[in-house]
């Protein structure tokens, strides 16, 4: 009899559990991208109206995190900058074919302070995970469905995971995301700001085929914040203008 009723119990709290979980995520299931965003103030001190909310996944592409995407929200931007990161993909189709990219944090739905940045306030900063390659040279995903946790990961100075040395960054497929979204962010009027890369792995990044063909000023790292620098090892971090 106490068994049965504890079971009843069980199954009326999986229900509501349920229920608020989706009354939860219900303004970013229930969203759809129209028209002009108008971004206000900078990526550290800005909010955003009508924003777009980034596909949960494409051909080529996931967002990172179902518990940051339904949970927190963070999957919104500007249109131009969500317009850029669709070009963008779109052609590392044909440059990076057979790889898949990773989006990490974008901006709450109406901009302002987020949880673990300074900055993704005006859907103008877009966080994306460094693609991996096993011993073998071949793009590994298996460190890439962690989630949230991804931020945690650190790599050495040779790109090198500290948790498997077999893990390696793949700087040239990087570089080619780095340099597709160049183009493709230019063509939507809102061009890159900075991309913010630790800078033991920016050197790297430099020495790839396609680097050359990347605007390396754009490309930043901040090594007298020891922080802000060795953060940016899993993932890179970009800024757009919109003008
Ligand atoms: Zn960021």
């Amino acid at each position: 009899m106490k068994k049965n009723r504890i079971k009843k119990i069980l199954k009326i709290s999986i229900v509501v559990i349920l229920i608020l979980c989706f009354l939860w995520s219900a303004p970013v299931v229930f969203y759809w991208n129209n028209g002009k965003s108008v971004v206000k103030g900078s990526s550290n001190k800005g909010t955003i109206e009508n924003p777009y909310k980034m596909d949960l996944y494409g051909k080529n592409f996931s967002y990172f995190s179902y518990l940051s995407y339904f949970g927190l929200g963070m999957c919104f931007t500007s249109e131009r900058v969500y317009n850029s990161l669709k070009d963008c993909m779109k052609a590392l189709e044909s440059s990076a074919a057979g790889k898949h990219f990773y989006i990490m944090e974008l901006s709450r739905k109406n901009g302002g302070k987020t949880l673990l940045h300074q900055t993704h306030r005006a859907g103008l900063s877009v966080d994306l995970m460094v693609p991996k390659l096993n011993k073998n040279g071949k793009q590994t995903r298996f460190y890439d469905h962690c989630g949230l946790w991804h931020y945690c990961f650190n790599f050495d100075k040779e790109g090198r995971m500290n948790i498997d040395n077999s893990v390696q960054i793949d700087f040239e497929s990087l570089a080619l995301l780095i340099h597709e979204l160049e183009i493709a962010a230019a063509k939507n009027g809102s061009p890159l700001q900075r991309v913010i890369i630790r800078e033991e792995i920016r050197d790297n990044l430099l020495k790839t085929p396609s680097a050359a063909r990347l605007n390396k000023a754009l490309i930043v790292s901040y090594p007298q914040n020891k922080f802000v620098n060795k953060m940016h090892d899993d993932h890179i971090h970009v800024d757009f203008v919109y003008k």
